[in-house]
């Protein structure tokens, strides 16, 4: 937990989001500034800063596994979606709180900029 992270905030329900899935340890909600019709974020509940943080690497497969049920859910699934984790600064990670973006609805470009 850290009380001024903004995603920490989220999973506190202090900032609002728009939560499309949630578990004891995930929650998902949709990016603010999405990229694609379909944008969501999967966070850990537990502060942790990025991918090169993580020090008990299951909650990444929860994560991959939310991402893929979100999917399924919103019907992008079968057309095919992106996950992503920016990390650190040539990543270009711009929230210090670990997230995989969902991204899909629409045919994304590689590679990326
Ligand atoms: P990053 O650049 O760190 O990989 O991704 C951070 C993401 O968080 C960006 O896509 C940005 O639009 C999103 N974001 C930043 N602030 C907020 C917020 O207050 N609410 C939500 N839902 N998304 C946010
Ligand atoms: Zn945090």
């Amino acid at each position: 937990m850290s009380d001024n992270c903004l995603f920490c905030r989220i999973a506190r329900r202090e900032i609002p989001a728009t939560v499309v899935a949630e578990d004891e340890h995930l929650m998902a909600f949709r990016d603010v500034s999405p990229q694609a019709p379909v944008h969501v974020l999967v966070i850990p509940k537990a502060h942790v800063a990025s991918l090169d943080d993580v020090r008990e690497f299951s909650i990444v497969g929860r994560m991959a596994e939310m991402a893929a049920s979100v999917a399924r859910q919103e019907g992008i699934a079968e057309r095919g979606y992106r996950v992503v984790m920016n990390t650190n600064a040539d990543g270009g990670q711009t929230v210090f709180h670990l997230h995989l973006h969902l991204l899909g609805g629409r045919s994304l470009d590689w590679p990326p900029g």
